[in-house]
């Protein structure tokens, strides 16, 4: 039976900057996009009929699964009607601002190109799956890139790889992107200016690859949306900083919150500061520069 295994990786943003609403409704984006080794396994077996399996209870089986999202477009693409069964081992938390959904999807459009035997590009792989989410295409091909349009026009940044970080988040708490977006729309869209002079600085800051001057660039305008409504993600963000990280700042939409450390024993030191309270799920993570990896090993059954 041929199957494939693959770890979608998570992202963090360290910049996000909302410049306006388009006229097709989405917003007008400028994102700083980073992978981190924190990843989703993906496995994708052929199947008599297309379903998919989860571990985590919050994750759809039907077809508001971007995973099945994947498969129906490349369906559709390619003409192709064979049926993949799909589980998704989760490790990434569900809605918090780190792509979680999108690069299952991700995983599902590499792992069926291979599994298909298809011989899509990369750049067709993104185009198709800039139709189901904006974050996908960024996803297929991970590292470090600055985001632009809706967040599907990439440009790739010189590798940020092997920067530390503790990635913390409430574990109850899941915060959805559209309401994040509509919050910061209705209150906050138009009336502030931009820190726009910002995203410079913050290149030249990844470019040289020094944490220390990345850490006070960190920028996300969703903040002013997602911490006023939940003010222990605002506490977490500053426990982060008090526990001694060079920055800390929001994914995404949020709720989870990340704070950049200057090597392992640092990052460890943060986690450990924080590691008492049980309501928090703590991760120390690494960046990296792969959005869809094979998994070396295959299983062996599911
Ligand atoms: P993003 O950062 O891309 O906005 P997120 O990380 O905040 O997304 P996800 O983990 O992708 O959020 O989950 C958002 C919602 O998407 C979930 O509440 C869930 O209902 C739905 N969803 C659909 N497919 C998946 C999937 N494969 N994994 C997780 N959630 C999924």
């Amino acid at each position: 039976m041929k199957t494939v295994r693959l770890r979608a990786a998570a992202k963090i943003n360290l910049y996000l900057e909302i410049l306006g609403v388009r006229p097709d409704n989405f917003h007008e984006l400028v994102m700083v996009l980073q992978s981190i080794d924190l990843a989703d396994t993906v496995t994708l077996r052929a199947a008599p009929t297309t379903g998919v399996r989860c571990s985590h209870p919050l994750v759809p089986t039907d077809r508001t699964n971007l995973a099945l999202r994947a498969v129906e477009v490349l369906q559709k693409h390619t003409g192709i009607d064979e049926g993949v069964e799909i589980v998704i081992e989760k490790r990434i938390p569900v809605a918090s601002g780190l792509a979680g959904g999108s690069t299952d999807a991700a995983a599902v459009l590499v792992g069926l190109n291979a599994l298909w035997d298809l011989g899509l590009t990369q750049g067709q792989l993104q185009s198709l799956g800039a139709q189901i989410g904006s974050d996908i295409p960024f996803c297929v091909i991970g590292g470090t890139a600055l985001a632009m349009g809706r967040g599907e026009v990439l440009s790739a940044l010189p590798a940020l790889q092997g920067v530390y970080l503790v990635l913390a988040k409430i574990a109850d708490l899941q915060v959805s992107t559209a309401w994040a977006y509509q919050t910061y729309r209705r209150e906050h869209l138009g009336a502030v200016a931009a820190p726009r002079a910002r995203t410079s600085a913050l290149l030249s800051a990844v470019a040289s690859r020094e944490v220390a001057r990345i850490a006070p660039l960190l920028h996300n305008d969703l903040e002013r949306a997602v911490l006023p409504a939940h003010p222990q993600v605002s506490a977490l963000r500053e426990r982060l900083a008090v526990a001694g990280a060079l920055g800390a700042m929001m994914s995404g939409s949020g709720p989870s919150v990340f704070g950049l450390a200057s090597d392992r024993a640092h990052a460890e030191a943060i986690c450990a500061a924080l590691a008492e309270d049980p309501s928090l799920e703590l991760f120390v993570c690494q960046t990296q520069q792969a959005g869809i990896l094979f998994a070396e090993s295959q299983p062996s059954s599911l």
